[in-house]
């Protein structure tokens, strides 16, 4: 019989609702349940692929070639499972299945209305991942008392009403924000949001408290009497230097104990302790290296969320720490600061801004023998840029940001030519590559065949392979022996583009082969 975790959000958003239900996964995972993890997103967007970084943060790829919501990166990371297409919802997705049922005319002549129609169909993907795990935990994206989320909170409320009382347990995360004049931490956010969650029906069995300050017994007190929830179950999430830490700082509140118990289940094996020892090594420096991130979002890092945990992740297993800090493409200082890293990355992104800036990036991190790593349109500028300097293939260039180049080095994907729609239609998900043995590639993955997740629309055109590796660029992987999929340079020490994602498949204590190679590499040279 599944269990159903329903967490929701309060006061403001941005709380860190998939990092605290992540949290609980992870330790009941640590009891021995199988753990798995739903997204609930209320917006129109039919997924996030089509949305500008700044107002969505990076957008994750799972396996099967879903575009998600970045949340899913946090509970793949946190709970080493994989996420596919049902770990993701929008109501743009909900709405556009209802609809698509109602032009077939499914509805056999009945009024299609929020309530029944789409919170049947809500209610139908709370249960998609019932055969596959335990306990479930959903995620209602957005803030209670949004007019757009309230679809997902009615039918919570329905949900509840029609499973017993033992099989659910609902969170509330709300702020407890401290106002620095008066020396004090304010309890009255939270009281209006359970209150209105309370409206609609819900009452929370545990509220977990956003704070930079400790919540004194008082203050827990007044939370629990207002909010009608068990003192014990009114918890502090104070910032912590680690979002892994905060697994250990639940368990120390005993939140495990306190779902098992209203959940009415039996940990299926003694509680393992040692992923907190684990995750603590991680985090014992003796080394720093200093990474540079040249992209487009340097003023967002959400926008690059999987790349700055790939790397941290890395570095913390070459007991280093990443001081990552994120140079912006345009920047006219750019190749001035460069000198000041130890390893270069250039990631993926969409659109011409900034372009010109990572092929400069590109030439530096070349010519002064600077770990890089390029990542799919890193690696496609890092194609443009031996292509112009070392082949002299004058203004060689992707098709993507000219049409008109007369050595087109990137161009658009065969299967890309017919797309009429934006959503969805990249190359996405899972692909396997063929590695050739002796080349960096098979050094660091050990192995001749890998698959990778991939975004995008154009690829490394096949017709300038031959000039591109006389010039000193050669291609040590491909896709079905056709399409390019890594390129490397010899004679330096780390210079690798890939043309796929390695950075959604880092996992704590599992750093991925082409981060570690690529900051071991910067640790040597220093
Ligand atoms: N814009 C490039 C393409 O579509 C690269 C995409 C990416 O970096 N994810 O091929």
């Amino acid at each position: 019989m599944t269990k159903y975790i329903f967490i929701t959000g309060g006061v403001v958003s941005s709380l860190g609702k998939g990092i605290s239900g992540a949290s609980i996964g992870k330790l009941l995972q640590l009891h021995g349940f199988k753990v798995n993890m739903i997204k609930f997103d209320p917006y129109i967007n039919v997924d996030p692929g089509t949305m500008n970084p700044y107002q969505h943060g990076e957008v994750f790829v799972t396996i099967d070639g879903a575009e998600a919501d970045l949340d899913l990166g946090t509970y793949e990371r946190f709970l080493n499972i994989y996420t596919s297409k049902a770990n993701t919802n929008t109501a743009g997705d909900v709405y556009k299945t209802v609809i698509t049922r109602e032009r077939r005319g499914d509805y056999d002549g009945a009024t299609v209305q929020i309530i029944p129609h789409i919170t049947d169909e809500i209610k139908r993907r709370f249960v998609a991942l019932k055969n596959d795990c335990d306990i479930s935990i959903i995620e209602i994206g957005g803030t209670v008392g949004d007019i757009e989320g309230l679809p997902f909170i009615e039918a919570t409320r329905q949900f509840q009403l029609e499973n017993k009382k033992e099989d659910i347990f609902s969170i509330h995360v709300t702020l407890v924000p401290y106002i620095s004049g008066a020396h004090e931490l304010k309890t009255k956010p939270t009281q209006h949001s359970v209150n209105k969650l309370r409206e609609i029906g819900i009452s929370p069995d545990m509220i977990i408290c956003r704070t930079e300050h400790h919540l004194d017994e008082s203050l827990k007190k007044k939370i629990s009497l207002f909010c009608n929830v068990k003192e014990e179950n009114v918890i502090e999430a104070i910032d912590a230097s680690s979002i892994y830490c905060i697994p250990e700082a639940f368990y120390n509140q005993k939140v495990d104990s306190l779902v098992i118990e209203k959940l009415n289940i039996k940990p299926k094996k003694k509680f393992d302790r040692t992923w907190f020892a684990k995750i603590k090594s991680l985090s014992e420096f003796d080394k720093t290296i200093k990474v540079t991130v040249v992209g487009k979002y340097a003023d967002l890092k959400d926008a690059y969320k999987s790349i700055d945990e790939s790397l941290n992740i890395a570095a913390g297993e070459l007991k280093a720490k990443a001081e990552i800090e994120y140079l912006g493409a345009e920047d006219k200082d750019l190749v001035k600061k460069l000198k000041n890293y130890d390893a270069i990355l250039v990631p993926g992104g969409f659109g011409s801004r900034g372009v010109e800036g990572k092929i400069k990036a590109i030439t530096y991190a070349r010519e002064n023998k600077i770990p890089f790593l390029g990542i799919c349109l890193g690696m496609q500028c890092s194609v443009v840029e031996v292509s112009r300097n070392l082949a002299k293939l004058k203004d060689a260039n992707s098709t993507e940001f000219s049409e008109t180049t007369k050595y087109p080095v990137i161009k658009i994907l065969e299967e890309q030519k017919s797309v009429k729609y934006r959503g969805g239609t990249m190359r996405l998900g899972n692909y396997k590559s063929e590695i050739k043995k002796n080349t960096l590639a098979h050094n660091l993955y050990k192995s001749t065949e890998i698959e990778e997740r991939h975004r995008h629309r154009y690829e490394m055109n096949p017709e300038f392979i031959d000039v591109l590796e006389k010039s000193g660029l050669f291609v040590s992987a491909y896709h079905k022996g056709i399409l390019p999929e890594i390129v490397e340079i010899k004679d330096h020490p780390f210079f690798i583009g890939v043309q796929f994602h390695p950075e959604f498949a880092s996992r704590p204590m599992k750093a991925h082969p082409l981060f570690k190679g690529f900051l071991s590499a910067a640790l040597k040279k220093k």
